[in-house]
């Protein structure tokens, strides 16, 4: 399994190294395909589901091209 490591900056200050194990990819949350949109369905303000969405389970919003739900969000909006 691939590894990759990143150096990132502590917001108090110093700094750490991560590492990650296997690629970063996300998977659709329904399926095992990567992922292409996230759900924007807002769950709180300035907070929305971001569940990872492939293109089948992902439903766009009939007006806004760009607005995306998840299966579980679509059926409480549209
Ligand atoms: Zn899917
Ligand atoms: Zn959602």
């Amino acid at each position: 399994m691939p590894r990759r490591c990143e150096f990132i900056t502590l917001a108090g200050g110093g700094s750490a190294i991560i590492c990650h194990s296997g690629p970063r990819i996300v998977k659709c949350a329904y399926c095992n395909k990567p992922h292409s949109v996230l759900c924007d369905f807002e769950i709180a303000t300035g907070k929305t589901c971001d569940k990872p969405l492939c293109r089948d389970h992902a439903e766009h919003h009939p007006e806004k091209g760009d607005i995306d739900y998840c299966p579980e969000h679509r059926a409480v909006n549209i």
